[in-house]
């Protein structure tokens, strides 16, 4: 329970002129919530892009569960069981929130969307798997009468919960959440809470949260990272955070 999931080691990158992470290190303890905070333009987001394998970083090491994955694609990160939401809905509109599940599921099934769509056998035992397992997911999230809408018609926090759903359906070891609350009410934030607790116990994932809702990061989070203008400043429990004296100047220091 004690080891360390996910490790970054030394990591830097560089965008012209611009470093964006400076030399950042830290790791993530299976079954922990860690929210990666700082002040807009920090590098938080660059940190995910990092890690999910959008950017290849300038240099410095991402391991997860002991292997190196700085240079895997975004494809294959996903297969090594790491799952992300964007700080943008990224759903299918147009799509019913089963179907926006399913195509979670294909993100880690074998046969691949392309032989979903020619139906081979083995593209439609997953395709029938793939359900079920969205309805047991629905059925966690409390979301069953969702199944036939389509997420344009629902309102924000429930599409929110609705990535969140198609992250759990990549069968996810870490799930790195890109502002979960954002556009929230305090009710919507208070259940989404209560569901990153659950599914750490249900599922047993690690989380990776950024989040700017200080209350909720400080709620949720069993430790909490702080970047600023590209370096780590600070790294502790929720207590240490808040009366951390560089952590303090940084927040005021911001003007947004
Ligand atoms: P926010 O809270 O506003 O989302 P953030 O902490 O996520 O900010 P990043 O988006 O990671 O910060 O940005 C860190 C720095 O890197 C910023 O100066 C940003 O302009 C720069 N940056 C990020 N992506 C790129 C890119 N693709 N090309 C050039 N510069 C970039």
């Amino acid at each position: 329970m004690n080891s360390n999931l996910l490790e970054v080691s030394s990591l830097i990158m560089k965008f012209q002129g611009i470093t964006a992470l400076d030399d950042v290190s830290f790791s993530l303890k299976q079954g922990e919530i860690t929210s990666l905070i700082g002040p807009n333009g920090a590098g938080k987001t660059t940190m995910f892009n990092c890690i999910t394998g959008m950017y290849t970083p300038t240099s410095g090491q991402v391991s997860f569960d002991g292997k190196d994955i700085t240079a895997a694609p975004a494809h294959q990160i996903s297969k090594h069981g790491i799952a992300r939401t964007f700080q943008n809905l990224a759903l299918f509109g147009g799509l019913s929130v089963l179907d926006n599940l399913i195509v979670g599921a294909y993100l880690q099934g074998r046969s691949g969307l392309i032989q979903g769509v020619f139906k081979t056998p083995q593209a439609r035992a997953e395709q029938k798997a793939a359900e079920a397992s969205a309805y047991e997911v629905l059925d966690f999230l409390g979301m069953q009468d969702a199944a036939h809408l389509k997420p344009s018609e629902m309102p924000y926090g429930r599409q929110k919960q609705v990535e969140f759903a198609r992250a759990l359906m990549q069968k996810a070891r870490l799930v790195m959440l890109d502002e979960p609350m954002a556009g929230m009410s305090a009710e919507e934030k208070k259940a989404m809470s209560s569901l990153i607790r659950r599914v750490r116990e249900h599922y047993e994932v690690t989380f990776l949260i950024v989040e700017h809702d200080m209350p909720v990061v400080m709620g949720i989070s069993d430790k909490i990272v702080v970047l600023d203008f590209g370096r780590k400043i600070a790294e502790g429990s929720a207590i240490e955070i808040q009366n951390n004296p560089q952590v303090i100047a940084a927040y005021l220091g911001d003007s947004h």
